[in-house]
């Protein structure tokens, strides 16, 4: 039994092979807290460590909808409400086939320590279904999202809980969201956040996580002493709305990304993906990558089926920064070598916990920049709260004021990383560095608020 597990199994008796990517997330930040641990016994004699990995609740419902041809489907819905030391809870809904307790409790408790770092009043929760929107009618996600909101709105509320995106939640399910609560409650607030601009959203919500990441990697670079991405070949997985905007955010900088993936395949296009084409694929047309050598027939494109079993294509190809940006466990040991062997230099996680233990090990032992998912995809949590003070405030911000707030809270995490892996002797592990700073921040409010 791992730490981690015999942590936990004191309270709880969860489903062992769901929970292991719950473990794995608990394992690491056990592991980097030691030496915070051991230099100050305020932590141990709080049991804090005990209390932080316990979610305050986990909610669990049923959800029922019909479809387009008039079958039943029942799905399960969830929210886990982790701890609220530093505000109410914040964190995404995810809808995807995978989603079950044990996935939703290692994203909510990445959630409270990336919170924390952005140094602003958000605890942490996440949510989501096994509902897959793949495929189905947009009549179909409004009627899931409906029936999902029937149950859910009876936990949330702008001070209690307030949900955002994830995969599979962007902003059509999150307005479908929003109207179904706006029905059952008569009540028009900001209760979700990832709203579209016209009611209540911020600008910038749906290109924050993706910025953000590069805007830390900018900073992580310079902190390092490494040459800037100016002109650089970038690595990009996924094509969802982090990694199309991380794609859109190194264009901006003058960097080359060459590259994307989905669940099927990978594109590699050398001389920089066509991005507006990516965009009508995948958030107009909602199809397959495949289609985007049909356009472009001078890139490539690899199935799945066409890469060794052990590794993924898009690591494969030779770059200076790696952005995965797609999901949990998606880059591996195998995949670490190639990009070490390649020369990649560093490595930025926009999607949450995308490589595995193995990976991040052979990437620190390198001296490789990495910089972890808690840390580096902060930037769309930071806008959600940014979102949540306009709704509160009943204003609007500009683009610019966005950006700029948005590019300074990346800045300020990072640097805040890099100083206490510095002050708790590990300098330039960025690992130690976001766990040691979320965990004591939740840590002390944690103590300070009393048992
Ligand atoms: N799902 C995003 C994350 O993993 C954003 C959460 C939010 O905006 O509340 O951080």
């Amino acid at each position: 039994m791992t730490t981690a597990e015999s942590k936990i199994k004191k309270f709880e008796s969860g489903n062992c092979e769901q929970d292991k990517v719950f473990y794995q997330a608990m394992e690491e930040v056990i592991y980097s807290i030691a030496p915070l641990l051991e230099s100050d016994d305020r932590y141990k004699k709080h049991a804090i460590l005990e209390r932080l990995v316990v979610p305050d609740r986990i909610i669990k419902f049923k959800v029922v909808w019909m479809d387009d041809n008039q079958n039943i489907m029942v799905n399960t819905g969830y929210r886990v409400q982790f701890n609220n030391a530093l505000g109410p809870y914040k964190g995404g809904l995810r809808f995807h086939p995978s989603v079950n307790e044990g996935i939703l409790k290692f994203l909510g408790f990445e959630q409270i320590l990336k919170n924390a770092l952005t140094g602003l009043p958000i605890g942490g929760g996440k949510g989501g279904s096994d509902f897959d929107p793949k495929g189905k009618s947009d009549f179909e996600v409004m009627k899931f999202c409906s029936a999902f909101m029937t149950e859910l709105h009876k936990y949330i509320g702008p001070r209690i809980d307030i949900p955002a995106g994830d995969i599979g939640v962007g902003a059509r399910e999150i307005g479908y969201l929003f109207g179904e609560y706006k029905k059952i409650t008569s009540s028009y607030e900001g209760v979700l956040t990832g709203k579209p601009f016209m009611f209540g959203g911020s600008l910038m919500r749906p290109e924050a996580t993706g910025y953000g990441t590069v805007y830390f990697t900018e900073t992580m670079l310079e902190i390092e002493g490494k040459e800037p991405l100016t002109g650089k070949i970038c690595t990009v997985s996924g094509a969802g709305n982090v990694a199309l905007h991380a794609i859109e955010k190194l264009y901006h900088i003058g960097a080359i990304p060459v590259s994307c993936s989905d669940s099927k395949g990978t594109i590699h296009d050398p001389r920089g993906v066509d991005l507006a084409l990516l965009k009508d694929l995948k958030l107009e047309k909602r199809t397959s990558l495949e289609e985007y050598v049909v356009a472009h027939p001078e890139a490539k494109y690899i199935p799945v089926s066409e890469y060794p079993e052990d590794g993924h294509a898009v690591w494969d190809i030779p770059c200076y920064a790696a952005f995965p940006c797609a999901t949990q466990n998606e880059l591996n040991g195998f995949d670490a070598q190639n990009l070490i062997v390649n020369g990649c230099v560093s490595v930025s996680e926009g999607a949450n916990m995308p490589s595995t233990p193995k990976a991040v090990n052979d990437f620190l032992s390198h001296k490789i920049c990495f910089a972890p998912a808690k840390a580096a995809n902060a930037g769309g949590v930071a806008v959600s709260e940014f979102e949540m003070a306009q709704n509160a405030s009943m204003s609007k911000w500009s683009f610019e004021e966005v950006d700029a707030k948005l590019k300074n809270v990346m800045q300020q995490i990072c640097k805040r990383v890099a100083l206490t892996a510095k002050d708790y002797g590990v300098e330039g592990n960025y690992v130690d560095g976001a766990n040691i700073a979320g965990f004591k921040k939740v840590a002390d409010a944690m103590i300070a608020e009393g048992i």
